[in-house]
């Protein structure tokens, strides 16, 4: 079953969709989008809370 992220449920208002076969490759995916699309800093995506929050909203593709 792919895993989905959408960038809304974290926070921005994004219409960004992430699918990854697994939880650690969303979390890949997403940091690259935050990154280059949200200007988040390496040292704001690694933060431990940000990552769990992150966590928290992927789910089961539907
Ligand atoms: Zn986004």
């Amino acid at each position: 079953m792919a895993r989905e992220l959408r960038c809304r449920d974290v926070g921005p208002d994004c219409d960004a969709i992430v699918v990854a076969e697994n939880d650690d490759e969303a979390l890949t995916q997403v940091a690259d989008h935050a990154r280059s699309v949200h200007g988040m800093t390496d040292e704001e995506i690694n933060d431990p809370a940000f990552l769990a929050h992150v966590r928290e909203q992927i789910h089961d593709r539907a």
